[in-house]
């Protein structure tokens, strides 16, 4: 059985841009996945620890069979090869994967919460998850497009497309 799954995605080390595209080819080739969106790219503000690079951001929408903790083992297995250190909270990386949303799932377990715990609050998932997904609901908390009036304070570019 196929479930749909939002993930987003987050790099400002080593040439961001690059390194979301190659995580968007990883995503397409996970086993029993096939990707059906792509949100453009986005250019946001560190929050937290400040003094570091921008960040570049995405959503990508897929099928997949793979279970939410499956799903997740794979995200991680990608950041890895992308060569993801794990320092401090909020530092910069190479490449981050979240799952924002599984189905209507509500999951809070040891390492996994879906809906994301902060998507809610960050422009920077939810104006390129409305972009792909323009009526995106997030179970308990109600439509994205309500969450991201909220955000408005936030700095976000969206970066022109490029090949
Ligand atoms: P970070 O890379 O700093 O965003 O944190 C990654 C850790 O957050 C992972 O090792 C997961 O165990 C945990 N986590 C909890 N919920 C999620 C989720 N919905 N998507 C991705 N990681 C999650």
């Amino acid at each position: 059985m196929l479930h749909i799954a939002f993930i987003g995605l987050g790099s400002n080390l080593d040439d961001p841009c690059r390194q979301l595209h190659r995580a968007f080819a990883a995503l397409g080739q996970l086993p029993d996945t096939s990707m059906l969106a792509q949100s453009s790219l986005y250019r946001s503000a560190p929050l937290g620890y400040a003094d570091q690079p921008d960040f570049v951001n995405a959503v990508a929408k897929i099928a997949t069979a793979l279970a939410p903790r499956a799903l997740l083992q794979a995200l991680l297995e990608i950041e890895h090869m992308h060569g993801r250190e794990r320092t401090f909270l909020n530092a910069p990386r190479t490449l981050d994967l979240d799952i924002l949303l599984y189905d209507e799932v509500r999951l809070d377990e040891h390492g996994l919460t879906i809906p994301h715990p902060q998507m809610h609050r960050r422009a920077f998932v939810l104006r390129p998850l409305l972009e792909i997904s323009p009526d995106a609901n997030i179970p308990a908390l109600g439509e994205a497009r309500n969450a991201l009036l909220e955000c408005l304070d936030q700095s976000l570019e969206r970066l022109a497309d490029v090949a």
